[in-house]
């Protein structure tokens, strides 16, 4: 089958058979392209490529066929009409948003977003003269409205929010910003295409760290942005989009690129001048992770839900956060977006404070202590000690951050041992 033939294919067929098809007598597998640079026969050629005219490599900055099978495959999973990797989900954010936006513009992004994610639009973005409004997930969709300028170039919000793991309303933020004719840019990194594909209620734009599930096993960085193909850039708002672009030649995206344009400039434009570009070695390993990933998503998601309901009743346990617990401020939202569980992270207040919490963290003997989430492996982390320690404690609060709080990304070893772990670090308090 090609790859316009599997989308026709459940999820779980694509993540194994999407992207690198091979032809006859050629490599199962998808091969490492571990070069920088193509050979062409004639000037033609080579010409016609750097005039975007044929979708084929010159050099690896700008694309190689493993980033490209990649791409394929996770637009395929996402329901995109294109993506691009990039070295890092960092890059794939700041990329995703810089696109489109310029100093003097702004950008309406919520509070509870990854703490990478909020140091870029909180102070990084603003030096670059982008300013940015934080505003809170849950407020009313009419209240939230005010907040959008003319200037305001994209919503961006994460579809469970890392860590404080709310479940975002995406009928709501997507109508917001169809009303405002603005894209809505949506962080897809906790739930991965399998428990969600935020395209598909609405969203306009993907982003990944493909770091964390889409890889899986801890070894490879990579980001990743899929266009859905379904906003209209023709609308007056994006001429950078629909005009001349005189650093390429006189290029028109939307004309040369259709529904596609939005992500042929990132790599015409973003990619080429910055180059945060993924490795193919990289690209190799997280492809290798994404077929592996509709297992492991069902698998997270029952060995989490199980550590959410053991927590839930534990002594030592304040609070518990995880969408798919009944009564959680998500429950409701995770029935209608994430009905296939609601991925590996779980969140939790131990009693007492910060160092009870950090009592725990250092007795924990099977799960491990790293900075990393979606992982194989069980790993814990204190939150405001780490990740989130750049913001002050009223943005801390605000982002779902607590004094006592442990972010548990729970992986897929057997449920016991991973519980018998929690119930002798608790002990230790
Ligand atoms: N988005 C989310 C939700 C994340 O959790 C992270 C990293 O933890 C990122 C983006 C940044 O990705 P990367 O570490 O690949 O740059």
């Amino acid at each position: 089958m090609n790859n316009d033939e599997l989308k026709n294919t459940a999820i779980a067929t694509q993540c194994i058979q999407g992207g690198y098809i091979p032809g006859n007598g050629e490599a199962r597998t998808m091969p490492i392209v571990q070069s920088t640079t193509f050979k062409y026969d004639k000037a033609a050629d080579l010409a016609a490529a750097f005039n975007l005219e044929v979708p084929t490599p010159m050099y690896s900055r700008l694309g190689n066929p493993s980033l490209s099978w990649l791409e394929e495959k996770i637009a395929l999973m996402e329901g995109g009409v294109g993506a691009l990797t990039t070295a890092s989900g960092q890059a794939a954010i700041f990329y995703a948003v810089m696109n489109i936006t310029k100093a003097g513009q702004h950008i309406l992004a919520m509070t509870n977003l990854y703490g990478g994610t909020h140091t870029l639009f909180g102070s990084t973005l603003p030096k670059m003269g982008v300013e940015v409004t934080f505003v809170h997930p849950e407020m009313p969709a009419e209240e939230m409205k005010t907040y959008i300028r003319p200037e305001t170039r994209c919503i961006y919000c994460e579809m469970l929010g890392n860590p404080a793991l709310d479940v975002l309303d995406l009928d709501k933020m997507a109508a917001i910003a169809r009303e405002a004719q603005v894209p809505l840019i949506v962080d897809n990194t906790f739930p991965t295409p399998y428990l969600c594909q935020p395209i598909k209620h609405g969203a306009n734009i993907v982003v990944h760290s493909a770091t964390k599930y889409l890889d899986g096993h801890a070894v490879a960085l990579g980001g990743v942005i899929v266009d859905g193909g379904n906003f209209d850039w023709n609308n007056g708002k994006y001429p950078e989009l629909t005009t001349p672009d005189v650093d390429y030649h006189g290029l028109v995206y939307s004309e040369a690129f259709g529904p596609a344009a939005y992500i042929a400039k990132i790599r015409a434009g973003l990619l080429r001048d910055v180059g945060a570009t993924m490795s193919p070695f990289n690209a190799f390993l997280i492809n290798l992770g994404c077929e592996t990933l509709a297992v492991r998503m069902q698998r997270h998601s029952e060995n989490a839900q199980k550590v959410a309901e053991y927590l839930a009743q534990h002594d030592k346990v304040e609070w518990v956060r995880y969408p798919g617990l009944k009564g959680d401020p998500s429950y409701e939202l995770a029935q209608k977006y994430l009905p296939k569980g609601c991925s590996g992270v779980v969140t939790f207040g131990v009693k007492g404070g910060a160092a009870e919490a950090q009592k725990v963290i250092d007795s924990i003997k099977l799960i491990t202590l790293v900075t990393h989430v979606g992982d194989l492996r069980s790993h814990m982390i204190h939150p405001a000690s780490t990740t989130h320690r750049q913001l002050d404690d009223a943005a801390m609060i605000e982002a779902g951050v607590y004094p006592n709080q442990i972010r548990f990304s729970v992986g897929i070893e057997d449920i016991d041992d991973i519980l018998a772990d929690v119930e002798q670090a608790l002990a230790q308090v």
